[in-house]
């Protein structure tokens, strides 16, 4: 069963009540995690969502901190929007459609909000991950997801549509794609220090970027100097050898 800790977040323009959740990770049955760091618990994100568009105004808030005075634990005597209704901005992301609008929402982000570089870096990266959903779960176009009994006929051949449609998409926006990797990498490849928490998976985040970029040399060499050796270290040098420069599936 997945448990949620609930809580309200007011917008600070027009004092309308959002209900938001925050997955309790230790209740998590199954976790997902792909090679570019997007790490799935039972469908959902464990993280918060940063940026948060109010449903009735439209008002942008970003969100640091689950803080008095806009976020709260008791219920609203008010009513309040429900967390689907307003989380990923109201967007359905399971059809290719929803997934295009969430990259459009993360490009507005970038272009038009006032933000810091630690803003810039998160909406570049789940631009990135938005992109990479894709073509995240291409694997399952193969046969063999039908016939291990995974899924029905129609099932499998359903979803296999959608992905091959969302490839197709993805191969039309592959030049904004990667403007925005180079971007990212730009802001990461300086950014921490070896004494700094974020340094040894931020070093690793980069190597992937390099290898979704198509730049296998340059993420050989750091590869290279590079001396742990983890099964997800493994499994990225091994993409890069192939020469293969998509997202794929790590564990799950
Ligand atoms: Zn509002």
């Amino acid at each position: 069963m997945i448990k949620f800790e609930t809580f309200y977040i007011q917008c600070p323009r027009c004092k309308s009540w959002m209900e938001g959740h925050l997955l309790v990770a230790s209740m998590v049955n199954q976790s997902i995690l792909y090679s570019d760091g997007k790490i799935l618990n039972d469908g959902y994100l464990t993280e918060n969502q940063k940026m948060i568009v109010c449903p009735a105004c439209n008002h942008w808030s970003w969100i640091d901190k689950t803080e008095e005075p806009y976020i709260k634990k008791s219920k609203p005597d008010a009513n309040y929007y429900t967390w689907n209704s307003w989380r990923f901005y109201g967007i359905h992301f399971e059809s290719n459609k929803g997934r295009l609008a969430l990259v459009d929402h993360y490009k507005h982000f970038i272009e038009k909000a006032e933000h810091n570089l630690d803003q810039e870096i998160y909406f570049r990266r789940l631009l990135w991950w938005a992109y990479n959903d894709l073509i995240r779960n291409k694997y399952q176009i193969n046969i063999e997801r039908y016939t291990s009994k995974e899924m029905s006929f129609r099932v499998w051949y359903r979803n296999r549509k959608k992905l091959l449609q969302g490839l197709e998409l993805f191969k039309q926006h592959h030049e904004d794609y990667l403007d925005n990797l180079s971007i990212l990498i730009h802001l990461l490849e300086d950014r921490y220090t070896p004494d700094d928490e974020e340094y040894e998976s931020t070093n690793l985040d980069i190597i992937e970027m390099y290898r979704q970029l198509g730049e296998f040399d340059k993420a050989q060499e750091l590869l290279n100097q590079t001396s742990r050796r983890t099964y997800f270290i493994s499994r990225i040098e091994e993409k890069v050898k192939e020469k293969d420069d998509m997202v794929f599936l790590v564990t799950g």
